[in-house]
This record gives C-alpha cells, sequence and structure tokens, in this order.
C-alpha cells in the first residue's frame, strides 16, 4: 500500500542529455543518449496493459526539448494519460510546446539555472499561467534574493524548488531559520506559489508547511510513490531526484509491481532518500518544527 495515499505521479527520462549544466544538478546529464523507439512502444504496451487511468506522466531530466519530434508524436499520442507535465529548462517550449500544448496539462519551467539577483534576466512565456510554474532552485546562498524576484515579477506563478542535502555540500541546503525568513517575507506575496502543485503552497499556508515537512519533499522527504521511469537505460529508480539511489530494472512484471503500490520491489529502508539518512536533515526537521510552533 502506498503509505501516504498520494496519487502515484511516474516520472520519466526519454533522454540522459541537458543543455545547460547547472552546479546542483544531481543528474550527470552529459550523455547524448535518447529512449530507443523500440523500448518505448514496449512500455507503452505494458502500461496499456496495467490500464491504471489515475496515473500522472510526467518528463523530467534531461532536457525535454531534446527529445526528437518522433519519440515525442509516440508519447503524447499513445493517450495513456489525461495529466501529462513536463520539466524543461525553456528549450521544450520554444521547439515543442505549441505543438503538443492540448496534451500538456502543466509545466515546470526551470527558468534561471544559478539564481543569484533578482535582476537576471530569463524568457516568459506566453502560456496561461495556470499551466506553468516558473522554478528556481533556492539554497542558503540565494534563498534571501527569491522575495524580490517575485516582487518583481507579479505576473507569474513560481515554484520554488529547495536544494536537497548532498553529501558533497551539505552546508550549501537551507535551514530552519532560513526557512522562516523565507516564510516571514513571503507569506502575503499572492503570486508565490502555483495554485496547481498543493506542495508550493508550504510558504502560502503554515499548516501546511507544519504538516508537509513529513510528507513532501522537503529536505528531500521523497516517498515511495515518486519513481522514476528511466527508458534511456530501462531502469526503474526508486527516487526521481536521486538517481544514484537503488533501481530495478524495467521490466513488465517490475513496472506492474511499482504500479500496484508494491514497495517490495526496492528493498526495505527508511521513509526518506538514503542521502536524508547522511545528512543531518532529520535534526533539522525537528527544530523546524519547534520554531514553528513557538511563531504560529
Ligand atoms: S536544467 Fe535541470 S536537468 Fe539540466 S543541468 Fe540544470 S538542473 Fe540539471
Amino acid at each position: 500500500m502506498n503509505p501516504y495515499n498520494y496519487q502515484m505521479c511516474l516520472y520519466h527520462s526519454l533522454t540522459s542529455f541537458c543543455n545547460w549544466n547547472c552546479s546542483y544538478c544531481d543528474f550527470a546529464y552529459k550523455e547524448k543518449k535518447i529512449v530507443e523507439e523500440s523500448n518505448l512502444l514496449m512500455y507503452i504496451d505494458w502500461l496499456s496493459k496495467i490500464n491504471k487511468s489515475s496515473l500522472e506522466f510526467e518528463i523530467e531530466g534531461g532536457e525535454s526539448g531534446l527529445v526528437p519530434e518522433a519519440i515525442l508524436d509516440i508519447w503524447f499520442n499513445s493517450n495513456l494519460s489525461s495529466s501529462y507535465q513536463i520539466d524543461t529548462n525553456g528549450l521544450f517550449i520554444k521547439r515543442y510546446y505549441h505543438k503538443y500544448k492540448d496534451k500538456i496539462h502543466y509545466m515546470i519551467y526551470h527558468c534561471i539555472s544559478e539564481f543569484e539577483s533578482a535582476d537576471q534576466e530569463f524568457e516568459k512565456y506566453d502560456i496561461p499561467i495556470e499551466k506553468i510554474d516558473y522554478t528556481v532552485v533556492l539554497h542558503q546562498k540565494n534563498y534571501k534574493q527569491f522575495p524580490a524576484l517575485m516582487e518583481k515579477h507579479k505576473d507569474i506563478f513560481w515554484l520554488p524548488h529547495f536544494l536537497q542535502p548532498r553529501r558533497s555540500d551539505l552546508e550549501d541546503y537551507m535551514q530552519p531559520e532560513d526557512y522562516l525568513w523565507l516564510y516571514e517575507k513571503t507569506k502575503d506575496m499572492p503570486h508565490l506559489c502555483s495554485h496547481i502543485k498543493t506542495k508550493c503552497k508550504l510558504l502560502s499556508d503554515p499548516d501546511f508547511f507544519y504538516k508537509g515537512m513529513e510528507k513532501q519533499r522537503i529536505f528531500c522527504a521523497r516517498t515511495y510513490t515518486q519513481p522514476l521511469i528511466d527508458l534511456v537505460n530501462m531502469k526503474i529508480y526508486r527516487c526521481a531526484v536521486s538517481i544514484s539511489g537503488d533501481y530495478v530494472d524495467l521490466t513488465e512484471i517490475n513496472l506492474k509491481r511499482l504500479i500496484q503500490n508494491d514497495i517490495t520491489l526496492f528493498p526495505p529502508q527508511e521513509k526518506t532518500c538514503y542521502l536524508c539518512q547522511n545528512s543531518n536533515a532529520t535534526h533539522a526537521l525537528t527544530d523546524l518544527k519547534s520554531c514553528l510552533k513557538k511563531i504560529l
């Protein structure tokens, strides 16, 4: 059983290449590999037999805009889901959005790579605002710039992402007092967060902020319901954030077990990502809860 009762979202990787090179990216998107058409067709066939219409489908890294049109035609014409989401740094929007816009339910647009100041330029697109959220990755060195960025661009929805704890740069991710600072600075801004992604209510709704800690991806508290289907290498990864984590081969039987929420597909572990278990995230979580109790 899915212990969190979330609708399952299957994250997919159709290419292992990205045209950006963000310093915080957990993925080494250097390989110019694309999913093979025969593997994609096989995967679609497996999914159609399982037929779970409530699944959400998302394409994330590498950059979706680098996937050839013929592959995207197969993907979007398969009609396996009524909810297709895209992660992009903007290239997909430039190249393909117009063609597939009727199929696309929602896009996360990573608009600035190394976000350092509120004056940085980025491209805005003429797309209904309910279909697109603008994302920057926040960490200890840049989060104080974020409220000014929001003030400057009140015509779009923001979806702040928070740097996940990683072994190499643990000092860079935000601490409880940083979240509280951000919360205080942004709580009255109506345009802070997407209306679509409830997880983004975290800074606009203190109650959600508090409860969301254990369930959502703050401090990388990812659940088993967010696996990554790596169609390039035909693997299923436990976590869509950290492909360095456990994986199993993508086969028809493993896919079926995954979708039926048979979490024994992967070896047992704590509910958070193994990366978090190697960080002080648990302590940070505890501290943050006590801080919030004081101010609420
Ligand atoms: S744009 Fe996204 S996928 Fe590409 S390097 Fe940056 S974080 Fe990684």
